[in-house]
């Protein structure tokens, strides 16, 4: 007996962890009957693909879900998908009889509509491929010929006939790198330049010595960027990426031999930009006729159409095509795909290529090793990058605890090309959350001159250098007077570590004033200054010398956005601590304060804060410390530093993270009365600070945000996107706060509006949601409630706008309605 009835309105899941959530009962037992027990499957996947852009995938989830518990048999699998495919059959059929009978009952037709579009949309899905993938589900070899084939291949090896002119066992070939990890391909901005792209592979082949470059199988590739490899997944753009033939690149023209018997069993021009151009598919029935399987060979020249006709025979060893050249072969660098074919899914003149990776092993089971037939030594391939799992278990082993990873399921992020991200897969992700990689990752301009200049010198101060003269100034030229002197560092924390050594010299004192949930650094005495640290788990809270004041939280601090008199209210209580060091005998030493407050959760200080906060601090004698590691360079648009926009000029003013654009690089500036009271006999030298290829770099960043108008950018893009944010709210009362400067935003979810409880579990749960959606983003504050967004400041709206209907829909999903 079959319950005949598991759709989403009648499965009751569990609460707890959304991760880890499991079924915990059925209710509406009416449609249950004596039958297979397949069919319980059939009808809840027929349900659970429903809506969904991959309905094979979603499927194929609920079946290995099935499998797990409930084995299904081989004939099972095989059966499934045509019984999918009838239950929507008899779905539609019943909801227009319904509609009949009960015109009024909305509830009985609920799914038709929606199974309507899948049917159609199933056509386009060969059941071969859906029974390939249900089997892959539950752990079988994908295409249950494709053993068969490559066992043939294997003991028939030397029987083979070449497929080029070459003999690619002895002759000299050389493994091009085409994946996205590749140092080989350069930029990803080249890579739409058809002849720059030729003149780097034919080179590389040249100063190898080979006659031919093999571009490997199973390989995910950054090259196939038209429009012909998206497609929609059931969380977002996908990117076919994974190549499932083998390339041997050649001059144009190199003859094409078939290495076995075979008949034509189809040939086509696929003329598109990037497609196969001219295309032969061979068929090919070996084993006394008993086994069948294709070779495909793509990117020929037209004339290798000529005089072809569907079943011509064709002999080993003759010649069927040569190479094409750019643009016919589809746009190209010459040369030949080859690839094996178990099953043809039923299409004509063309097979996909390149897989979506979530796809990878049922296509290479398709498809399987084309170097069966081309025979390349092994030794001739480098070995295998290293999985996730193995750094993560050489991370487990060889370094400490203490680092962190981002995500449930860990990234293992191979390139990056200004704002986005991408996978060993080539999985793109929209990176909203580095500000460090402030004008986009690997910006081509910035790798120049941090490459051109490692090439001539990289030496220290203790030289005179140009380089260090010119960013000097040009770094000093964007502050206000009298920030005039620099001190360049490696990093945000030895910035403030050198920062705190000039206030403590200048003033003579180590009394210092901190902000509640403040960071500035990971030395040990920045530790003792940073109360996200002190205060958080692990820490010892503060030493006698440092002060903490209470957060500037205009949403969830004492004094609210509501109170016109708030900034010197919370600015009052740098003056009460300043009362108390005096009171005890001692003197104002400094106040650090972030511009706006990062790791406390993207605050912005109220109006006026930070001018009171100095006036208390500076009538003590103290001097006033703006970290700028998180904010500065343009990112809060309206100014250049976050300080400007408080009406400030600080006295010592730290640099960071965005600085070099991922080079580590860091400064301090401050003004020539403090610089010469540092100045009392001993040396500060730093091996790397000011190094000639840290400044190129320096300046190449500022070069950069002024020619692409980047500060521009963010104030126009970071005001839309919070627009956006906030026209969220009344849809989602999840979201408590929008707010921001510029790029530099944090949206704060509170699970009561009211009491303003962190809601840190749906703030997790939705930064891996966005993540697995291709965003990228982070949590942060006190409660860990509040997402960060802080992307390069390339972000476009377009971004934007993406981000925003993604946690759009992210926020609509159970998880966060309950
Ligand atoms: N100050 C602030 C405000 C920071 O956010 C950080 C780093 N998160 C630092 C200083 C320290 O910079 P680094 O990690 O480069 O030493």
């Amino acid at each position: 007996v079959i319950y005949n009835d598991a759709n989403d309105y009648n499965v009751i899941v569990g609460e707890g962890d959304p991760w880890a959530r499991e079924v915990v009962g059925v209710i509406d037992f009416g449609d249950m009957l004596h039958s297979y027990t397949v069919g319980d499957l059939a009808v809840a996947a027929a349900y659970a693909m429903l809506d969904k852009p991959d309905p094979i995938t979603a499927a194929a989830h609920l079946v290995a879900g099935y499998h797990q518990t409930f084995a299904l048999t081989e004939q099972e699998l095989e059966l499934l998908y045509p019984l999918i495919r009838a239950r929507l059959c008899i779905s539609v059929t019943n909801s227009a009889y319904q509609q009949q009978v009960e015109p009024d009952n909305e509830y009985l037709v609920i799914s038709e509509r929606p199974a309507w579009i899948l049917l159609e949309r199933l056509e386009d899905v060969s059941e071969e491929f859906a029974h390939c993938a249900f089997r892959h589900a539950c752990g079988l070899a994908p295409e249950s010929r494709s053993s068969a084939v490559v066992e043939w291949l294997e003991e028939n090896a030397n029987s083979l006939g070449r497929v080029v002119e070459p003999d690619l066992k002895v002759d000299d070939v050389v493994v091009l790198d085409l994946s996205f990890s590749s140092r080989e391909l350069g930029d990803l901005t080249e890579l739409s330049d058809v002849e720059a792209m030729t003149q780097r592979l034919f080179g590389r082949m040249k100063a190898a010595g080979a006659s031919v470059g093999v571009g490997r199988y199973n390989e995910a590739r950054p090259i196939y960027t038209s429009e012909l490899f998206k497609a929609e997944g059931n969380d977002g753009a996908e990117w076919r990426t994974v190549h499932l033939g083998l390339d041997l690149f050649m001059k144009a023209g190199s003859p094409v031999f078939a290495p076995l018997d075979a008949r034509i069993y189809c040939f086509c021009n696929n003329a598109g930009s990037l497609d196969y151009g001219p295309t032969i598919i061979l068929e090919h029935k070996v084993a006394n006729g008993t086994l069948t399987f294709f070779t495909l060979y793509g990117h020929l020249s037209n004339d290798s159409l000529e005089g072809l006709y569907d079943g011509k025979p064709v002999r080993q060893g003759e010649r069927i095509a040569r190479i094409g050249d750019y643009p016919i072969n589809g746009g190209w660098p010459p040369h030949l795909h080859l690839q094996i074919i178990v099953d043809m899914l039923d299409r004509e003149g063309e097979f996909p290529g390149v897989a979506l990776p979530g796809q990878r092993d049922i296509w290479l089971s398709l498809s399987p090793d084309p170097n069966l037939i081309a025979r390349i030594p092994a030794d001739r391939f480098p070995s295998d990058e290293m999985s996730a799992e193995a750094i993560l278990d050489v991370r487990d082993r060889r370094l400490s605890p203490t680092l962190s990873i981002s995500y449930n399921e860990p990234l293992k992020i191979v390139r990056g090309g200004m704002q986005y991200l991408y996978d060993e897969d080539g999985r793109a992700y929209l990176d909203a959350v580095n500000n460090v990689a402030h004008v986009g990752h690997c910006h081509p301009r910035v790798v120049r001159a941090g490459q051109e200049q490692m090439a001539v010198l990289n030496t220290n101060t203790r030289y005179l250098h140009e380089s260090l003269a010119r960013y000097a100034e040009r770094l000093c030229s964007t502050l206000p007077e009298p920030l005039r002197v620099c001190f360049l560092v490696c990093s945000g924390s030895e910035a403030n570590e050198l920062a705190l050594r000039l206030a403590r010299s200048h003033t003579r004192s180590e009394e210092t004033i901190v902000v509640e949930a403040g960071y500035h650094g990971n030395t040990t005495s920045l530790i003792e200054i940073s109360s996200y640290k002190f205060d958080g788990p692990g820490g010892a809270g503060p030493p006698p010398n440092v002060h903490k004041v209470p957060m500037p939280d205009l949403y969830r601090g004492q004094y609210k956005r509501s109170d016109p008199l708030a900034a010197g209210k919370y600015a009052s209580h740098i003056a009460g601590e300043v009362e108390q060091i005096q009171q005890s005998g001692g003197q104002v030493g400094a106040f650090i304060c972030e511009s706006l407050l990062g790791c406390g959760g993207q605050i912005v200080l109220p109006t006026g804060y930070l001018s009171e906060a100095y006036r208390h601090v500076r009538n003590a004698g103290g001097v006033c410390i703006a970290d700028e590691v998180q904010v500065g360079f343009g990112r809060v648009g309206s100014h250049f530093w976050g300080f400007e926009t408080q009406g400030v000029v600080p006295d010592i003013v730290t640099l960071g993270k965005p600085i070099g654009n991922g080079h580590p690089l860091g400064a301090v500036v401050t003004t020539p009365e403090i610089a010469a009271s540092f100045a009392n006999g001993m040396e500060y030298f730093n091996t790397f600070g000011g190094n000639p290829v840290s400044c190129a770099i320096g300046l190449a960043v500022l070069d950069v945000i002024e020619a692409e108008r980047l500060q521009e950018n963010a104030l126009k893009v970071g005001a839309r996107l919070m627009d956006s944010l906030r026209g969220l709210m009344e849809e989602h009362p999840l979201i408590g706060d929008v707010r921001g400067l510029g790029l530099f935003v944090g949206v704060e979810l509170v699970l009561d509006r009211e009491t303003l409880e962190p809601a840190a579990d749906q703030a997790d749960y939705v930064v891996n949601r966005m993540k697995q959606r291709g965003i990228l983003l982070s949590t942060d504050g006190p409660f860990h409630n509040v997402i960060k967004i802080k992307p390069p400041l390339v972000f476009t709206e377009a971004n934007a706008e993406f981000l925003v209907s993604t946690l759009d829909k992210v926020l609509t999903e159970d998880f966060l309605k309950a």
